[in-house]
Order: structure tokens, then C-alpha cells, then sequence
């Protein structure tokens, strides 16, 4: 009897962390060709998505853009950063402390200029910008990410 109540126990506990858990967010790429991608996207998003370019500081449509909504990937419309942590860094390029979730970035040790990581769009792989140690509380990062590669929704539209 002893033995059927444990298993009871390891039952009974099993299936409340089942509940409890979240419903896991798949993310489905995107995958399109090169062609496809240059027939979605303007030349300079294109470049940077798909190029790993890189813009003019300070020339970007969203570096000192202010209000409230949430940050999504140009190419693909994946949710990437909220307005609230968004922060000057001075750069000229967005900068950000957090992505809206972990799972929605991919983030890549590329070595062109020095050992950087590269942050990606987890779902269509767009290059969005770099990640560095040096951003402010609490997390300490500064996601440096070009305005090319994002799209704004306000808080209003979500
Ligand atoms: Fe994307």
C-alpha cells in the first residue's frame, strides 16, 4: 500500500506542475528567399536585416522616439522589445535593458569587428543588432538595435 501512495503522491504532483506551467510559445520560423525578402522589405532594412548592416547613428526612425508599445521585428512581426524598457544610451541607435522574452531572440558570437554578440530575430533570423555589458540596472545589457530592423505598435494597437 505504501507503494501506491507515493505513486499516488508522485501522480497527484506531477499533474499540478503540469497545470501550472505555462503553455509553451512555439515560435514557427519564417523562412522566405533572398528574392522574397528584397521584394518585402525597403533597401535599407534589407541591408541590415539581411546583411547584418549596420545604420548612420542617429539617423534611425525610433533612437529618440519616446512613446508607449511595443517594438516588433520589421521583416516578421515578432513582439522583440517594450517601450518601458527602453532607455537613452546616448548611442544614436535604440537601445534597450530586456527583450520582451527570451525566446524571441537569438543571440550569436560574431567575430567581424572583435568578438561581439549578434542579436537575431528568433523567428525570420533578421539581424536586429548587438547585445553588450554596459547597459543600466537591472539587467546590466544594452541591446543596441537598429531602427531598420523594427517596427513600432503603440500601446493603444496591442
Ligand atoms: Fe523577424
Amino acid at each position: 500500500m505504501r507503494g501506491f501512495a507515493w505513486l499516488a503522491l508522485i501522480l497527484a504532483f506531477s499533474g499540478a506542475v503540469a497545470a501550472a506551467a505555462p503553455a509553451s510559445k512555439k515560435i514557427v520560423p519564417v523562412v522566405k528567399s533572398d528574392a522574397e525578402w528584397r521584394k518585402l522589405l525597403t533597401a535599407e532594412q534589407y541591408r541590415v536585416l539581411r546583411t547584418e548592416g549596420t545604420e548612420i547613428a542617429f539617423t534611425g526612425r525610433y533612437w529618440n522616439h519616446h512613446a508607449k508599445g511595443t517594438y516588433v521585428c520589421a521583416a516578421c512581426g515578432l513582439p522583440l522589445f517594450a517601450s518601458s524598457t527602453k532607455y537613452d544610451s546616448g548611442t544614436g541607435w535604440p537601445s534597450f535593458w530586456q527583450p520582451i522574452a527570451e525566446t524571441n531572440i537569438h543571440e550569436v558570437t560574431s567575430t567581424d569587428y572583435g568578438i561581439r554578440i549578434e542579436v537575431e530575430c528568433a523567428r525570420c533570423g533578421g539581424h536586429l543588432g548587438h547585445v553588450f555589458d554596459d547597459g543600466p540596472r537591472p539587467t546590466g545589457l544594452r541591446y543596441c538595435i537598429n531602427s531598420a530592423s523594427l517596427a513600432f505598435v503603440p500601446a493603444n494597437k496591442t
